[in-house]
């Protein structure tokens, strides 16, 4: 299956000159969403990232990180945008192309010898994973690897990140 096929390409949003990778319709597509969590799955298996916890961030990060952390027999953990998680959290606050953006986790969420591995639809800059990995260092677990369904590779996102397998299914 060619996930490029099911993925839709919008030009000019959010704003002129960015052309948008919208997977709203892999999503609509049963056979192409199932296709997707297993081929995460699988690549997952075979660079051998066995977590306690699938970490995924608001909110397309959720959409595949449960799915995947069912599959992988781990626990879920939202990265979540500020003031959204009820119970007293670790934030980070990271640069975006205009201005600032926060994210949180809840402290007690996991504990420093728990492994993890950080999923999220799309690494474009590395700016979010990156603010992720910030987020958890202040946990002290291990970041096993990251897993993406898209990467845009010009824009270098995973220079940005540690020296751990980064696994992304689909690259323009
Ligand atoms: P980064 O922080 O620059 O790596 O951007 C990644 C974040 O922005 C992810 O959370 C994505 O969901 C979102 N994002 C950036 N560009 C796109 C896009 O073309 N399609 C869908 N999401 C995008």
């Amino acid at each position: 299956m060619d996930l490029k096929e099911l993925i839709r390409d919008i030009p000019d949003f959010p704003k002129p000159g960015i052309v948008f990778r919208d997977i709203t319709t892999l999503l609509n597509d049963s056979k192409g969403f199932q296709y997707t969590i297993n081929l995460l799955t699988d690549e997952c298996r075979k660079s051998s990232l066995s977590p306690d916890y699938v970490i995924g961030m608001e909110s397309r990060g959720f959409i595949f990180g449960a799915p995947l952390a069912y599959q992988l027999n781990s626990g879920f953990i939202p990265v979540r945008k500020p003031g959204k998680l009820p119970r007293p959290v670790y934030k980070v606050q990271y640069d975006l192309e205009y201005g600032v953006d926060t994210l949180e986790i809840h402290q007690d969420a996991l504990q420093s010898f728990h492994n993890v591995v950080i999923v999220d639809d799309l690494l474009a800059t590395g700016g979010t994973a990156e603010a992720t990995v910030e987020l958890l260092k202040k946990i002290g677990c291990n970041v096993l690897g990251f897993a993406f369904i898209i990467e845009l590779e010009a824009l270098k996102g995973r220079e940005k990140l540690p020296n751990v397998p980064i696994i992304s299914l689909v690259k323009y």
